[in-house]
């Protein structure tokens, strides 16, 4: 995730003049300019792999929709936060936290977040016509 190398061959992720390219769950219906603003776990994947991520993916299976993003800073991370008891930490649960949170004190990171913006929702099947 952090140097946007492909999350299924960990080759350099693709990049157009319209961003770099990230497969995720097809959530347009969740807001109007979806995904703009969104914190992903998922790093971006690269053209040749945008196939046989949409098809073999369990994630993807009920609809993907392939994203170009111009901006994709590191915002937080996701993490098991953790709680002080009697015999020690104790694990409470996983959560997005945000830079900056004090909540990080207490918690193991596991994944780095991007936030995208600038955002392009970009044709699957065009995309999977290209990479043959
Ligand atoms: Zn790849």
């Amino acid at each position: 995730m952090r140097r946007l190398l492909c999350q299924v061959c960990a080759e350099p992720a693709d990049v157009t003049e319209d961003g770099v390219l990230w497969l995720l769950k097809d959530q347009r219906t969740d807001w109007p300019d979806w995904p703009k603003g969104m914190g992903v776990t998922e790093p971006p994947v690269c053209l040749s792999c945008v196939p046989v991520a949409a098809r073999q993916c369990p994630a993807l299976r009920k609809g993907a929709a392939a994203i170009r993003a111009r901006s994709f800073p590191v915002s937080g991370v996701r993490a098991m936060i953790y709680r002080s008891g009697p015999d020690g930490l104790n694990p409470i649960g996983e959560k997005n936290i945000p830079y900056g949170n004090s909540a990080l004190r207490w918690a193991r990171a596991m994944n780095l977040i991007r936030k995208l913006n600038e955002c392009t929702v970009v044709s699957l099947e065009e995309l999977c016509q290209k990479s043959k």
